[in-house]
């Protein structure tokens, strides 16, 4: 229909109204997370100081449609719809006959896709008449979105920003100041948590999991402060689904439909967005995408970490979460890909892996970041270094393309720009940037810490 035009934009009353809840469709309802002590499901009493009721609901709920509640559709108006464009710059350099789409997250206040669901988690905070919110951050992209949030709806936000990032990342962290957030450098001396692991290993580079207990640990202690999770639970996958919505119609108006979905994964936040609303137009056998989630090598969850029960942080606070995990007790090296550096997988995703529903696969950093340099040379925007490892998947798709000559259709979230991650381009460039093969013994000795291994 519009197979010549480049950048579909809908108009803003095309912003969805509701969001699509991917648990309604399933054939096998996803494992509950237990409690830690009595190996029972966990119930909303035991949530309560984390999460705001309605929060809660969302994340063990099977409705299909939720309703998006008009205050936040009116925020989402900021940036949202967000455009999908055909790359066929990128293309053209590759010399491929496959047709490349992405969906373009970066335009959004603080330049990912994490606020399309800060926003509803500070709205629901503060209906509940929540006054702090406090959270982890690694790349600082999911602190960045949640101080803006919060600003919103007159929230203070408190965030525990992972020791690596926070050093090789400054403008991430004044940009959360500049929405008027608190930020630690974690592992940090203000909480119990953060000051055990400093008292072990003062030179911690941190990593997600103990950002967790450290934001976990003080939302528990104070009854006017909650928590907030940038990605991995139900309810964060769901609020991303308006990516996948708005997708599905410009994909329409370009007249194509996708033969394969990419995305990164890191918690699973955005490659669920995209992909759930495509895969529950596949399950009722309207279209037949490949689906396919590509992490870092150095921190692969999905293709090497085991499916179990396991802490979704490293001191052990939060529930038992049935995902695949390389154990709470793991590290990662420090990568330049901060958001895909947690050792777990969303448990919902996890599930939906072991039904055979999407395909995973490992990509090395310096690999991703010359998709990255490719991508920035030929369609302009440069990628911050989590949707680099979808590019290069799609890349080395395009080029595999180009050999047999198929006109294959390939469909990507470009997640966020890659702005604040400049020195880490830099570092590429000058040739100073390496891969951190993953040995195997890590794993094991990470996995040797599994609750009831
Ligand atoms: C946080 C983040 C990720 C990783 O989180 P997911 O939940 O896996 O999406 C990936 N890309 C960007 C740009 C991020 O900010």
């Amino acid at each position: 229909m519009m197979a010549e035009a480049t950048r579909i934009l809908l108009d803003e009353s095309r912003i969805p109204r509701n969001w699509y809840n991917i648990v309604a469709d399933l054939p096998v309802p996803p494992p509950p997370p237990l409690h830690p002590v009595t190996s029972e499901p966990v119930g909303p009493d035991d949530l309560a100081p984390l999460f705001p009721a309605e929060l809660i609901e969302q994340e063990v709920s099977a409705e299909r449609f939720p309703a998006i509640p008009e205050s936040v559709r009116d925020v989402y108006r900021l940036w949202r719809p967000t455009p999908l464009v055909r790359a066929r710059r990128l293309e053209r350099s590759l010399g491929t006959p496959a047709r490349i789409y992405y969906k373009y997250e970066g335009g959004s206040p603080s330049g990912s896709h994490k606020p399309n669901t800060a926003v509803p988690q500070a709205y629901y905070n503060a209906r509940q008449g929540i006054r702090r919110l406090t959270t982890e951050t690694g790349a600082g992209q999911w602190g960045s979105a949640l101080a803006f949030a919060c600003a919103q709806y007159g929230l203070e936000c408190e965030v525990w920003m992972v020791r690596a990032s926070y050093d090789q990342k400054p403008h991430r962290r004044s940009l959360m100041r500049v929405y008027g957030a608190t930020v630690h450098a974690s592992p940090s001396p203000v909480t119990s948590s953060g000051a055990g692991i400093l008292a072990e290993y003062p030179e911690s580079p941190g990593s997600l999991g103990i950002a967790i207990s450290e934001a976990v640990e003080v939302a528990g202690s104070d009854p006017e402060t909650r928590y907030a999770l940038g990605s991995v639970l139900n309810h964060v996958l769901l609020h991303q689904t308006v990516i996948g919505e708005e997708a599905i119609e410009q994909m329409a108006a370009f007249g194509e439909a996708p033969d394969l979905i990419v995305g990164c994964a890191g918690g699973g936040s955005n490659f669920a967005g995209l992909t759930f609303p495509f895969l529950r137009e596949k399950l009722a056998g309207r279209m037949d995408p490949v689906i396919r989630a590509v992490e870092p090598e150095a921190c692969p969850s999905l293709t090497r970490g085991t499916y179990a029960y396991d802490f979704g942080d490293a001191a052990g606070f939060t529930p038992l979460l049935k995902m695949h995990t390389l154990g709470h007790g793991f590290i990662p090296d420090p990568i330049h890909a901060g958001g895909l550096r947690y050792h777990g997988m969303s448990p919902l995703l996890s599930h939906m892996y072991e039904l055979g529903m999407f395909e995973a696969v490992a990509r090395a950093q310096t690999e991703c970041f010359e998709a990255g340099l490719r991508f920035a040379r030929t369609e302009g925007i440069v990628p911050a270094p989590e949707p680099t490892h979808a590019l290069a998947e799609v890349v080395a798709e395009a080029l595999r393309c180009r050999e047999t000559g198929e006109e294959k259709v390939i469909l990507t979230a470009l997640c966020g720009h890659g702005h604040f991650d400049l020195n880490a381009y830099d570092r590429y460039l000058s040739g100073e940037m390496e891969d951190f093969p993953l040995p195997q013994e890590r794993i094991d000795t990470a996995l040797a810490g599994l609750p009831g291994a």
